[in-house]
């Protein structure tokens, strides 16, 4: 059986970007997996979506992470595509806080393995604002973390077609503020958070952890075929309870499958953890 450190060990890996997420990808998986990345900007990745809108993605989150990895491969003829993508909206349960998913995809063409780094969370800035003047965006701007995080600006609204990016000083600020108002027809105009990695260290930071929740399932190795990436497809209910032992609600073990031979293992978190009787539905029903 291979050894998961050393399945990538000196084998070529391409990541298709144009806003520097090489910076936290390249260093963390060349280290802790001995793979090589090759960094290739000769293609605009915007194409597979922008987060201003002016480009729709094309699929789901990982459909286009897929569709970033082949295009990689592609372009330079290796047989293994890295990919990042991330996402913003609200949160699925709690909407009124924004919430931002990051994934980091490895698709092995020659091992015929797909391996997805994730973290989600809620440390982003993603938000907008409608302002008239400059104090109402310099208020905005240091909420949001300006100038180390860049702003996007459109006169109106969001929907206007004319947008500035690229906003990274106090000065340009102003200028883009002055200018949008000029041409607005409600003296309104549109600030929002610059989502592109390069343009937003907090978000940076976010695809670091998604690139380390990948190099975790790259050492995780299926006891089977020893293809890396065994990961959890699965949670199963039925911690007892402390108090009488009968089945809980709560996440008794959890289920590891793997994609490539389909084999599966069920792993306790701890045989000796036990639920607290408030979860019961006998002892605190
Ligand atoms: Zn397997
Ligand atoms: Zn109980």
């Amino acid at each position: 059986m291979a050894d998961s450190n050393t399945f990538f060990q000196e084998r070529y890996a391409v990541l298709l970007t144009k806003h520097g997420k090489e910076q936290v990808i390249k260093p963390t998986l060349e280290k802790a997996v001995g793979i090589h990345v090759i960094v290739e900007t000769g293609f605009d990745t915007d194409r597979f979506g922008t987060f201003t809108r002016e480009i729709e993605r094309p699929g789901s989150q990982l459909d286009t992470a897929r569709l970033k990895a082949r295009k990689g491969m592609e372009l330079t003829g290796l047989d293994i595509g890295l990919a990042s993508e991330g996402s913003f909206g609200p949160h699925p349960v709690m909407p009124w806080v924004p919430w931002n998913v990051e994934i980091v995809l490895l698709v092995d063409q020659k091992e015929n393995a797909e391996i997805c780094g994730e973290y989600a969370s809620f440390n982003t800035n993603y938000a907008h604002a409608i302002v008239s003047n400059f104090q109402e965006a310099e208020n905005f701007a240091r909420k949001v973390g300006f100038p180390e995080h860049c702003l996007v600006l459109r006169p109106d609204n969001e929907r206007h077609q004319s947008i500035v990016k690229d906003i990274n000083d106090w000065e340009h600020l102003k200028e883009a503020v002055a200018w949008g108002i000029a041409r607005s027809a409600v003296g309104k105009v549109c600030l929002e958070t610059d989502m592109r990695a390069h343009a937003n260290p907090t978000r940076m930071g976010n695809i670091q952890k998604a690139a380390e929740n990948l190099v975790q399932k790259i050492k995780k190795q299926c006891p089977w075929c020893g293809t890396p990436g065994f990961s959890v497809t699965d949670r199963k209910k039925g911690l007892p309870c402390e108090w009488c032992g009968r089945p809980t609600e709560e996440i008794r073990a959890v289920v590891y499958t793997c994609a490539r031979c389909g084999f599966s293992q069920e792993e306790i978190k701890d045989p000796d953890e036990r639920a607290p009787a408030g979860r019961c539905q006998y002892c605190n029903p």
